[in-house]
């Protein structure tokens, strides 16, 4: 049979240019990876082809015996890797993950905490145009204004005042240390669930490079495929039995058909490797990485929310360059260095425009960037962004995106990946 070159040429031309793409250019997108071979061969295999309905060893289909065995594997592991009790594999999402904790312990118009999407939260996390906000009742809360630090007071203070059902920790562009004993403090008191949702944590977390919130959840979500670095999914962990079998109910039949099987067989393999000490040792490089750029680019004239990271990611600041995110990303990936337009908080931009970019190290760690290489990163993007702030027009600073564009391909290629 034909492979997908011959079968698919038109395909298989936007498969090739993507490899290219991903070859030749820096990815500092914070949540995003470059799986290995083993990850990304298990989810091209024939696993795709098979229904499961159910858990290993209670399936609706027959001939399940050899996913059983992955998708034990892949819980085994995620267990062994989290140190926890129960482990659902299933979720085909991080958001997915999330909407199975909400489906499992929440009913409709039940409120909770969690940080606001202008803070670093994520849409599932009550922002109005997803579920968690057209279904839920949100209370957000943020980072303070004069340190960009979570500020812990106003969650304790807004606690207290409305005994949410749940409290969600966690963000997608929060880059510092989170304190879960106290957001567990605070649950216990009110008599709140806490779910963590470690999704851009979860893989410097496996690693011990990231404080871990497991022992502090009822329950902690996360997707597989940010500093995890495993196919894209979703995890769902807890030690409480009666949350566990409400959890795997509620991910199946409650939410989802059929697992992806293929996807938790590349779960398996991933989290087989993220119990490897050459994972720690990435994890370790990654958060040394994430300090040496934020570092360079303070010295470029960028400032950094907060001040600095303690993870795989930063908020940078653009207004010291009179730049706008959305800029400064298209600036950046005429360059080939991949990052995302994002809103700092209290950002006077629009969310479609911005002040910020965000940047993150897990991709360019994991093809072999030391600090050495990232301060290189940090002094291109300095390159690109003051010659945008001193051109009259974006096509003004062409010269120095092409010149930049030319030295990401040459670091690149001392780096090379598949
Ligand atoms: N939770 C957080 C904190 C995230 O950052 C993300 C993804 O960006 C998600 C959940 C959702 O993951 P997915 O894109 O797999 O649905």
């Amino acid at each position: 049979q034909a492979g997908v070159a011959e079968a698919d040429p038109e395909l298989n031309a936007a498969i090739g240019k993507e490899l290219v793409r991903q070859q030749d250019g820096i990815e500092l997108i914070a949540s995003e990876n470059i799986v290995s071979r083993a990850v990304l061969e298990a989810q091209g295999s024939v696993l795709t082809n098979k229904y499961a309905e159910g858990y290993p060893g209670r399936r609706y289909y027959g001939g399940c015996e050899f996913v059983d065995v992955a998708e034990t594997l892949a819980i085994e592991r995620a267990k062994q890797l989290f140190g926890c009790k129960f482990a659902n594999v299933q979720p085909h999402s991080g958001a997915g993950a999330n909407m199975g904790v909400f489906f499992a312990l929440l009913q409709p118009g039940d409120s909770f905490l969690a940080m606001d999407l202008a803070a670093g939260g994520h849409l599932t996390h009550g922002a109005p145009v997803n579920y968690s906000g057209k279904w839920f009742k949100p209370l957000p809360y943020g980072v303070r204004e004069a340190d960009g630090l979570l500020d812990y007071e106003a969650m304790e203070r807004l606690a207290r005042e409305h005994k949410p059902m749940l409290i969600v920790a966690g963000g997608s562009a929060y880059s510092r240390e989170i304190d879960f004993a106290r957001f567990r403090a605070v649950a216990d008191e009110v008599g709140a669930i806490l779910m963590v949702d470690m999704a851009h944590y979860a893989g410097l977390v496996a690693a011990g490079a990231y404080p871990s919130p497991v022992p502090h959840a009822h329950v902690t979500t996360t997707t597989t495929h940010k500093t995890l670095r495993g196919p894209r999914g979703g995890l769902i962990l807890t030690d409480d039995e009666a949350i566990a079998k409400k959890i795997n109910s509620a991910m199946f039949p409650g939410l989802q058909g059929g697992p992806l099987m293929h996807v938790i067989a590349a779960k398996a393999v991933a989290f087989g490797e993220a119990l490897r000490p050459e994972f720690r040792a990435y994890a370790k490089q990654v958060v040394s990485n994430a300090r040496a750029l934020a570092a360079e680019l303070v010295d470029q004239g960028l400032a950094i929310v907060s001040g600095g990271t303690d993870s795989h990611l930063m908020l940078v600041d653009l207004r010291p360059k009179k730049l706008t995110g959305k800029a400064a990303e298209a600036a950046l990936g005429r360059a080939h260095l991949t990052c995302n337009k994002n809103a700092i908080p209290f950002d006077p931009e629009k969310p479609m425009v911005t002040s910020g970019i965000r940047l993150g190290t897990p991709a360019a760690t994991t093809r072999g960037f030391t600090e050495a290489e990232f301060r290189q990163v940090g002094r291109m993007i300095g390159r690109v962004l003051d010659g945008l702030a001193s051109a009259n027009a974006p096509e003004a600073n062409s010269a120095v995106e092409t010149e930049v564009a030319q030295e990401v391909k040459a670091l690149c290629a001392k780096f090379p990946i598949y």
